[in-house]
């Protein structure tokens, strides 16, 4: 008989596999789950080549230890492999794998792979107590192992560059598929330009237009079709064709048109980049090449957000594995509201299941309303942003005159708001003033009217074009600021910007007591790569500093292949250690200097001893970050040298100050598509509280995934009155696996 209490038991042993098409990310995912797993004192397996591992079992079923998870989250595809196997598709198949698996003592299962691969998994499980029974009667283990591995554990990660699963609402690789798509986008839109030319683009998703939505918000493409909603059989050509040919009349010198492969018209015909291309030439004689990305879109490093979203996804897995008792239902492990959670598998993958049907028996509304509220308003921002004109305001608009000016240091996607919120606020029948300068500028009266096609081409332009201003108003500026308001007859304020900005704005605001004229709505909106803002838990910015870091880190590691070397890489962040710890998380750093912790010198002593350990027990590079706000005294440079002076030869030491190209560069996806979504709330915001007469003065942020606004009043409650970051950091709960990474165990001579 099986003994009741042998289910409780946690696991000792789990095993990882990767199944499915590869994503980007399920490296650092299995490097995730094999660290946590040595840190918990549990025995890691790598499965190579997905369940036809699991199937033949020997040399593809091993034990794994951290080394052989070192140095491989910055690339790309998964290195333990990935294979279809129809021979996990029989029960002879998963009877086999489950014999391998018992021999081993193993009964948990962490699986990185889509839809197909997760419900095969969950046959598996279903199976697993008969197939044990099976091997018992064939003679291929005894009972007393059979009984003591009762149930199999399993938990899901979803690894699938389309984005289209339920129960995460990012699934690994797809950010980086964004970044390929992205790319290549803004470098299609350069030549298009050149030669006046179209171009039809053809993205990944046969049944989801994830890619193809945001790719075309991201690169400022110019009309989109994806399977979601198909384009009306009647009118499609005609309605592109009419926006396309308003772009050209409006002086644009190239039109991108972008297509998810599932893309349809509503007769459920197919439509290819080839009938695009033709109606394209046919109806308005545009010269038009097609790129078919393919592939390209699959590959290459890992961003940013795929390397440390899979790493706590893969932590979380283990611990989940851990945790659940003998009954509890396989989860799925995904990031929800910013915030990693666990939910019923099999629940995630039939509704997901449902959306294809949904799409496959024509109920479109049905599954745009599966893939949830901000897909919905994303495609709605498109079709604004995309005209070439705005409409006609709606009938009893007031017209309003909206100021947008900066703050603070220039952060990538600045450019990228003022366009959304120039041509939003346009569209709805408003004027709008750009600012130049920052708040200092408009006290000088540096204030000139945008048109629509002002903005043409500045989503993808890092830096920001109206220029900032770091200075806090003073008095004589305040009274200069209340007269140009007046004089500009502004309604409103937009400030997009940093801490400079926010402290600006809330001087303007708290002013108003004093001047009338300042006595009106202001918002402001998060950008600064430094992500120390109150109010948003993710600041416009930091995702493409955090990208260039950990591209400039993969360059600095791969600089050390022969040598037996450390480096101290200092990055920004003044004093939040934002883009410290994600880039340590994201690069694989053994120790991460931060300003909310500070440095001490028994910290310093403990960090060389465990340096010299490593690489006395082979060990060929190591890697500390040290946010530059970290301590006053326990400067890179001095950290550089203490760590050199008592590496007792082991080592050498190297330092690197990676500066202001954190600041630059083509903003990433993710900071183009979240500029775009909050610079739209803020106009809503302005037009709202402005023609209600109710001036209200708000922060805009991410909260929880979500769009939400705070109180300008509020600012200096949030803030540190000695630090200049908020009071509230969500992402320091993610410390403790940095540390779990960096040094699972004490053996540990990974990287
Ligand atoms: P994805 O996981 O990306 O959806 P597939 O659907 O090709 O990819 O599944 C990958 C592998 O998962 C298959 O080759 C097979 O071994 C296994 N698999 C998929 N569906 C099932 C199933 N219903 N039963 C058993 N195994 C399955």
């Amino acid at each position: 008989m099986p003994d009741p209490a042998a289910g409780h038991k946690p696991p000792t042993c789990i095993a990882v596999l990767t199944s499915g098409g590869d994503a980007s990310g399920m490296n650092a995912a299995v490097r995730g789950v094999v660290r946590t797993c040595l840190h918990r004192g549990v025995t890691p397996y790598l499965v190579r080549e997905g369940y036809k591992g699991l199937v033949s079992g020997g040399d593809l079923l091993r034990e794994a230890e951290s080394g052989d998870v070192g140095g491989i989250m910055h690339l790309g595809g998964t290195v333990i492999g990935t294979a279809r196997s129809e021979g996990f598709r029989t029960r002879d198949g998963r009877r086999t794998a489950a014999g391998n698996l018992v021999e081993r003592g193993i009964d948990a299962l962490v699986v990185v792979g889509g839809d197909g691969s997760l419900m095969g998994a969950n046959i598996f499980r279903q199976e697993w107590p008969e197939l044990l029974d099976e091997l018992v009667e064939e003679g291929r283990i005894d009972q007393e192992t059979a009984d003591a591995h009762p149930v199999l554990r399993l938990a899901g990660l979803v690894g699938s560059i389309d984005n289209d699963m339920f129960g995460t609402d990012m699934t690994i690789g797809a950010d980086t598929a964004l970044h390929r798509i992205t790319d290549a986008m803004d470098a299609l839109h350069s030549t298009a330009a050149s030669h006046q030319r179209s171009f039809v683009v053809e993205v990944m998703g046969r049944r989801c237009g994830y890619l193809a939505l945001m790719s075309s918000i991201a690169a400022g493409a110019n009309w989109v079709l994806i399977p979601e909603q198909p384009a009306d059989a009647d009118t499609w050509k005609q309605e592109m064709c009419d926006a396309l040919r308003a772009g050209r009349g409006q002086g644009r010198r190239q039109n991108m048109v972008v297509l998810a492969e599932g893309a349809e018209d509503t007769n459920g015909e197919p439509i290819t980049a080839d009938r695009v291309k033709q109606v394209l030439e046919e109806e308005l004689g545009e010269d038009t090449r097609i790129t078919i990305l393919g592939h390209v879109q699959r590959g290459g490093a890992p961003s940013a957000f795929d390397r440390w979203l899979s790493t706590l996804l893969g932590n979380r897995a283990v611990e989940q594995l851990l945790d659940a008792g003998p009954d509890e239902e396989p989860q799925l492990i995904g990031i929800r509201e910013n915030r990693v959670i666990s939910s019923p598998l099999m629940e995630n993958v039939e509704k997901t299941q449902a959306v294809a049907t949904a799409i496959d028996e024509g109920r479109y509304d049905d599954a745009m309303a599966m893939r949830g509220g901000s897909f919905v308003d994303a495609w709605s921002t498109f079709h604004t942003l995309v005209q070439a004109a705005p409409s006609d305001p709606a009938p009893g608009t007031r017209p309003l005159r909206l100021g947008i000016l900066h703050g603070g240091g220039p952060a990538p996607g600045m450019n990228t708001a003022v366009r959304a919120a120039v041509r939003l606020a346009i569209d709805d029948g408003h004027t709008v003033l750009g600012i130049q300068n920052g708040f200092r500028g408009l006290s000088l009266g540096r204030v000139e009217e945008l048109d629509w096609m002002s903005v043409t081409g500045w989503t993808v332009l890092g830096g920001a074009e109206f220029g900032t201003s770091r200075s806090i108003p003073d008095e004589e500026r305040l009274k200069g600021i209340a007269a140009q308001i007046e004089e500009h007859a502004i309604d409103g304020l937009l400030v997009i910007g940093g801490f400079a900005a926010y402290r600006s704005a809330y001087a303007v605001h708290y002013a108003r007591r004093q001047y009338e004229a300042l006595d009106l709505p202001i918002v402001c909106l998060p950008a600064s790569i430094n992500n120390d803002l109150p109010g948003s838990e993710i600041s416009i910015g930091a995702d493409t500093a955090l990208n260039s870091i950990i591209s400039d880190v993969d360059k600095i590691k791969q600089s050390a292949v022969a040598s037996r070397r450390v480096f101290v890489v200092e990055v920004m962040g003044h004093d939040c250690g934002y883009l410290a710890l994600m880039s340590g998380l994201s690069s694989g750093a053994e120790r991460v200097y931060l300003p909310e912790e500070g440095i001490t010198l028994d910290e310093l002593a403990e960090d060389v001893a465990a340096l010299r350990q490593g690489f006395s027990a082979g060990k060929r590079l190591g890697l500390v970050i040290r946010g530059e706000g970290s301590d006053p005294v326990y400067t890179t440079g001095f950290i550089h040298a203490l760590f050199a002076r008592e590496s007792q030869d082991m080592f050498d030491v190297r330092n690197s100050i990676l500066g202001h190209v954190q600041q630059g560069g083509a903003p990433t996806p993710f900071d183009r598509i979240q500029a775009t979504r909050l610079a739209r709330r803020c106009i809503e915001y302005l037009v709202e509280h402005a023609s209600e007469g109710a001036p209200g003065s708000a922060m805009v942020g991410l909260k929880g995934g979500k769009v939400r606004f705070t109180e300008l009043t509020y600012l200096p409650d949030l803030i540190r009155r000695d630090a200049q970051r908020p009071k509230e950091q969500a992402w320091m709960e993610v410390r403790p696996v940095a540390q779990i990474m960096a040094r699972p165990a004490s053996e540990s001579v990974g990287r």
